[in-house]
């Protein structure tokens, strides 16, 4: 498809959210405007790469924003910027997707976490419109999340890993980790597949099956604790497929609150209804996000 009215001042924009199942391109603009919006399945770099260049080819964007899954270098002066590093989808690993897409289209390139550029999206247009301090956190098949902090996205020494801190298993739940690195990551207890093998079905199986859901929220509320407490966000959004279940809110605020035990006594925690809250951009928070990395880097 040709995009004809580009607006004239920043011009259009190519977001891609790349993630393990769907690589998700859109173009649009800096102000949160989607135009366009296609996904591809994610394949091996040789079968999705080309479908990717030919979308975003007859555009006429200005920049790209990429949002990836990870693990991805975003360290601007190492040597492997832009690559994506040690994923366990072995046909992404140590390919520099920011360089394909430069080469390509010969436009800047904005590249970051999946879950940074959702919590961007979220902070300029959605959940945590206006807030300078927020996370989005994912539980989806796998657990990410995305800092800004101060106003900026956290990066330090990679980017927030934010689905394998540790948490307290329950002493009755005995399944097997779905984390092939840690026996008690939020991740391996608690993402879609932790759930898949614990019950035997998938998570929308389970809708009516509280316990499913007690015990998932008991996981998600722990990682709550230990963001807040760490973090000290101002909000925190949580999307994903997991997520579906809104029943899971009202049960995390409730497990958060009593982990949480009283220690903090601050605004933002005292109504937990707007402190913990789902995403309001309908599964475009990372794409939103992709079109403002885009302007940043232009
Ligand atoms: P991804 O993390 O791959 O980008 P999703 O965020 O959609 O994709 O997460 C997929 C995971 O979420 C799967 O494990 C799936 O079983 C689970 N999931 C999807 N929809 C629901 C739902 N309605 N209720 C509970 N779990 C769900
Ligand atoms: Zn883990």
């Amino acid at each position: 498809m040709e995009i004809k009215d580009s607006p004239v001042n920043t011009g259009l924009l190519g977001a891609l959210e790349a993630g393990g199942t769907k690589m998700i391109c859109a173009v649009g603009t800096a102000d949160g405007t989607v135009i366009d919006r296609v996904s591809f399945p994610t394949g091996t770099p040789e079968e999705t790469m080309p479908k990717m260049l030919d979308y975003f080819g007859n555009k006429d964007i200005k920049a790209l924003g990429i949002g990836c899954f990870g693990p991805i270098d975003l360290i601007r002066d190492s040597a492997t910027y832009g690559y994506i590093t040690t994923t366990p989808k072995l046909a992404w690993r140590n390919f520099n997707i920011v360089k394909a897409f430069k080469d390509a289209l010969n436009v800047p390139v904005g590249f970051d976490t999946d879950v940074n550029a959702a919590v961007l999206g979220e902070a300029a247009f959605g959940a945590a419109k206006g807030l300078n301090n927020a996370i989005y956190a994912t539980i989806g098949t796998g657990v990410g999340i995305g800092v800004l902090s101060e106003g900026k996205l956290l990066h330090g020494i990679l980017h927030p890993e934010g689905g394998h801190i540790l948490i307290a298993r329950r002493s009755d739940d005995t399944v097997k980790s779905s984390c092939p690195f840690h026996d008690n990551c939020l991740e391996g207890l608690a993402a879609g597949p932790a759930i898949e093998k614990r019950y035997g079905k998938k998570g929308f199986e389970l809708a009516d099956r509280p316990e499913v859901w007690e015990l998932e929220a008991y996981y998600i509320a722990q990682a709550l604790v230990n963001y807040t407490l760490l973090l000290a966000p101002e909000r925190i959004v949580l999307g994903g497929g997991v997520m579906a279940q809104e029943q899971l809110f009202p049960l995390i605020r409730a497990q958060f609150k009593e982990l949480m035990n009283g220690y903090l006594s601050v605004k933002a925690l005292d109504d937990l209804n707007s402190f913990i809250v789902p995403s309001a951009l309908n599964g475009n928070q990372a794409v939103l996000g992709c079109f403002m990395l885009a302007a940043k880097e232009q």
